[in-house]
């Protein structure tokens, strides 16, 4: 139950504000009855293979209508549902007197827990299992799969988390914002909220109570969900929103702030067409460049020449511009076959980044030498810099081997909190830092950053972050150099601000991101960024922190 005018709060992503009516997701099925059944075995067998090829086929079919990478998340869940192995478990229960649905659902739950037992990226995929698991019962039972309700009205969806297959196909002139009660800032929706720039809040555990047909003001800017609000605070949202849309419009330049301090905002791609999409959005040029994006499903290292004509693909759209190329980035979330230990227990804290690259240093060094050669014949400033790097040793390496091979700007990403403390000494050696928020959230919390049960760690507000992220500031300003951001804590506008103040000098985000950014910085000057980074350093945890800056936004 909500009342008339009441607030709800959570995490709000972007700066959108939307009015309109809530429709919920349903929530997931009931766990099916051990009940013995009734059907004979063949019967029951039928129910069960049936639903599980026509769930793949809905799957596929789903992939094919949406392309690109959701097609590759369908196919991949619709593979689970083909699975032979599930299907000779599901029938070896049902030949014990189980009924369709309670084998399957049994049957999903040992595919998850193996994929538990392994860790990692494989925990990850274990969540989406659940997710096939329902649709394929939902067939069996003869009801409607859980997932986003069909409507030919615009609305705001509010669901308990979104899968991987509600969000492939969610049609963004219908569902105008998105309202979890779980989730995070870094979940899966948040994610794809400030990739679509759909405005979005998570973790707005109040949100349970609202039904379908409630109107509500969904402000992310301010993370805030108004419910029943009056037509008098309708039209003052609606107008407050078009202001946001004027700013965010007229801010097309370069990151300024108020009193004219600059600060670049570049933008992350992975391939040729993302840094078209970072043009499109008026990025300075490219902060991330992630190489091993290109390379996934390669099962040898990939010729220098190969190499060079992907990097050209990139640098040639952003003549006179940055360009910062990430060596390949291999292990724990992102394997590569060609350079990935296998069998190691904690990926993450395994040979991943730059261990791996040391580890096969010829495939560097080829890296290296496609790269060089792609910007000698390019017009682009490029800069090069090395993943996961956890020692100075390990920088010296590094650039050592840039300078013999001819890049000119060598640097490293700060992702691990010894690289953050030790920044002063590993800034005497690179060219530049910058901060991969995403891995050292997850390193400063012991969190796995995949793994949805920790995701209340995997918060970049967090003061024990924000002061590794202040060593490296104040190392850039005692060495004079470069310290930028490329992860999600970029693309957080009010965060962005908070990270100048800690002495960042750019910021590199999802191109989606750059408007509502560039608009948050242009309001403050550079000593209102420091006192308000001041003011969340002195904080206890992430919550607190987001409420001492947004305080200063309502002061
Ligand atoms: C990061 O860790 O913040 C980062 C930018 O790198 P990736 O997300 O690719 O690991
Ligand atoms: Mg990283």
């Amino acid at each position: 139950m909500t009342n008339n005018g009441e607030v709800i709060t959570g995490i709000g992503v972007g700066r959108g504000l939307v009015v309109g009516d809530v429709r919920r997701m349903p929530d997931p099925l009931p766990e099916p009855a051990k009940t013995t059944s009734s059907r004979t075995a063949d019967e029951e067998l039928h129910r069960a293979s049936k639903a599980l090829g026509e769930t793949a086929s809905d799957l596929r079919a789903r992939g094919a209508q949406a392309g690109g990478l959701a097609k590759e998340v369908l196919d991949a869940l619709a593979l689970m549902a083909d699975d032979s192995m599930l299907l000779s478990d599901a029938k070896s229960r049902i030949d014990s007197g189980a009924t369709a649905e309670r084998a399957v659902f049994d049957a999903f739950a040992g595919f998850s827990a193996t994929l538990e037992a392994a860790g990692g990226y494989m925990a990850e995929r274990a969540g989406d299992l659940g997710d096939v698991a329902n649709r394929v019962i939902a067939r069996i039972m003869g009801v409607s799969a859980p997932g986003v309700p069909h409507s030919e009205t615009p609305f705001i969806l509010v669901a308990r988390d979104l899968a991987p297959a509600d969000t492939a196909l969610l049609d963004f002139d219908i569902v105008r914002a998105l309202v979890t009660t779980d989730g995070g800032p870094t979940s899966h929706t948040a994610i794809l909220a400030r990739e679509k720039g759909l405005p979005a809040i998570v973790g707005a555990t109040s949100a349970n109570g609202l039904a379908d047909g409630d109107t509500v003001i969904v402000d992310a800017g301010r993370g805030e969900i108004v419910v029943h609000p009056t037509a008098a605070r309708i039209a003052d949202a609606l107008a407050d929103a078009q202001s946001r849309q004027m700013a965010r419009e007229s801010a097309t330049g370069p990151g300024r702030m108020a009193d004219g301090h600059e600060v670049q905002l570049l933008a992350n791609v992975g391939s040729a067409k993302s840094a078209a999409a970072a043009v499109d959005a008026h990025a300075e040029g490219v902060g991330l460049f992630r190489t091993e994006f290109l390379f996934l499903e390669n099962d040898s290292a990939p010729a220098v020449e190969v190499q060079r004509a992907e990097y050209a693909a990139v640098f040639d759209k952003f003549p006179g511009q940055k360009v910062v190329v990430r060596v390949l980035d291999a292990g724990a979330d992102k394997p590569l076959s060609f350079l990935t230990d296998d069998g190691e227990e904690n990926p993450a804290l395994g040979r991943r980044g730059i261990r791996a690259l040391l580890a096969h240093e010829n495939i560097l060094r080829a890296q290296l030498t496609a790269i060089s050669q792609a910007a000698a014949a390019s017009l682009a400033e490029v800069w090069v810099m090395a993943p996961m790097i956890a020692t100075v040793e390990e920088t010296e390496i590094f650039v050592g081997i840039c300078r013999e091979l001819g890049i000119h700007k060598a640097g490293v990403m700060i992702e691990v909190p010894s690289s953050a403390i030790l920044a002063k000494h590993i800034l005497e050696i690179a060219d530049f830092v910058s901060i991969g928020t995403n891995d050292l959230t997850q390193y400063t919390f012991a969190a796995d950053r995949l793994l949805g049960s920790v995701a209340n760690l995997q918060d970049a507000w967090s003061p024990a972050v924000l002061r590794l992220i202040r060593e490296v500031g104040l190392a850039g300003e005692l060495t004079a150099k470069p310290v930028g951001i490329c992860g999600e804590a970029a693309a957080d506008p009010l965060l962005a601000v908070v990270l100048i103040g800690l002495g960042v000098t750019s910021l590199s985000m999802s191109p989606t991101a750059l408007a509502d950014v560039r608009a948050e910085i242009s309001r403050f000057t550079l000593s209102e960024a420091r006192e308000l980074a001041e003011r969340v350093l002195s904080t206890r945890n992430a919550a607190d922190a987001r409420i001492a800056a947004s305080a200063v936004l309502t002061q």
